[in-house]
């Protein structure tokens, strides 16, 4: 998955390299940092008077950073990160909207009273009350928190259409309560007053607090690794698994023609996610690479502790919205799924597998992720916005 273009090693004709990571003493000021996220960026070594002497040295991209880069974010060539601009393109090329996926079917449905079972109706129910804030919660991570600290521009590029995206799957959960007529406040609260909802959003919550308070900063080991860990909590457990029970369940809804529209809204949105996943890996590996020294045996433990949270936390909500096996699932089925879903993410940041020698009970789910294989899938009218270029899917 990882594609890295050009060799990280620092120029040797840089007047101004960037710090070392783990090196002390070398934090940048507030104002540098600030300095550094949202304009020209004056080297931090350079004085006023050599400034007015010289012009802006022209970025060597040798000298760009995923983290704590002095290059200006402002230049987004000469690419470095051809990955980060390549995924960019793809998002691009996968556009969609809600408005344009029929919800007539499931209105219908809906409003049958013998058209779902109480338990169907509950999964769609719980499914909404967590996905209706998730993606909020996702994207004000982003441009609150994330944005600021990465100092690629390939990387905010994608950055920005990732959070664009976020705000089109909070507009498609908004669409399907408003298309079902469902009880508002009980959806949009759900994340408030139902437990199982609350658990994960309060285990989220405090990594997206730490990196969007205004005095942190990266630039030393400790803090380089409270935002590598943010990044791995959002792009491994909450995009690459707190999202899952809750798409595979919807889909398979739409696998046994029961809200095909919903189901349709949410094969998009997983399209999507896989994609911002992907890239969150890639990201994460990436500064793995830049910054070895992060990359700690405590840190790992750290991490792997949170993994085996995020499971936990997880199969406690498949528990939820299952109480009784449904549509051929049941939740101890999403045990092994959560499971085989923590090996694969854990083994893409380059960890060992947490729960060994465990398979995939959906094999139909990895169908699902590509919409080539299974555009007619729904029979619903699926428009291919696929327009060109690759996409990459795990
Ligand atoms: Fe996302």
């Amino acid at each position: 998955m990882l594609n890295w273009d050009e060799p990280t090693t620092p120029s040797s004709t840089s007047t101004h390299s960037p710090r070392p990571s783990g090196q002390p003493g070398l934090q940048v000021s507030s104002i540098g940092e600030t300095t550094a996220a949202v304009t020209r960026h004056v080297a931090s070594s350079a004085t006023p008077s050599s400034q007015a002497a010289a012009p802006q040295r022209r970025i060597n991209v040798a000298d760009k950073r995923i983290i704590n880069g002095q290059t200006d974010v402002n230049q987004l060539v000469p690419f470095k990160y051809k990955w980060a601009w390549e995924k960019y393109l793809a998002t691009c090329a996968n556009h969609w909207m809600p408005q344009e996926v029929n919800m007539s079917r499931d209105i219908a449905l809906w409003k049958d009273p013998n058209g779902l079972t109480e338990d169907e109706r509950r999964i769609v129910k719980r499914n909404l009350g967590f996905f209706v804030t998730a993606d909020s919660l996702a994207a004000n991570n982003i441009v609150l928190g994330t944005y600021r600290h990465i100092t690629a521009p390939e990387c905010r590029q994608f950055l920005l259409r990732q959070a664009f995206e976020e705000a089109i799957h909070t507009h498609a959960y908004q669409y399907i309560v408003e298309s079902l007529g469902l009880d508002e406040a009980e959806i949009f609260n759900a994340y408030n007053e139902v437990q199982s909802i609350r658990d994960k959003d309060e285990f989220l919550i405090p990594f997206i607090e730490a990196i969007m308070d205004p005095n942190f900063h990266t630039g030393t080991p400790e803090n380089d690794q409270t935002l590598l860990k943010s990044l791995i909590v959002f792009a491994c457990l909450m995009e690459g698994m707190f999202f899952y029970v809750g798409f595979t369940q919807i889909l398979a809804l739409g696998r046994q023609n029961k809200m095909t529209g919903a189901a349709e809204q949410y094969q998009y949105i997983l399209r999507d996610e896989s994609m911002h996943c992907n890239f969150g890996i890639d990201l994460i590996n990436a500064i793995k690479m830049e910054n070895p020294l992060l990359w700690t045996s405590e840190f790992k433990a750290e991490i792997k502790e949170l993994f085996l949270k995020a499971v936990e936390l997880e199969y406690r909500y498949a528990e939820d919205t299952m109480p009784r096996g449904v549509l051929g699932l049941n939740a101890s089925m999403f045990k092994g799924y959560l499971r085989y879903i923590a090996n694969r993410r854990a083994t893409q940041i380059g960890l060992e597998p947490l729960f060994p020698n465990e398979e995939n009970p959906f094999p139909w789910m990895s169908e699902m992720i590509d919409l080539k294989k299974e555009r007619n899938f729904f029979e619903t009218r699926v428009i291919e916005y696929q327009s060109g270029g690759a996409l990459s899917w795990d």
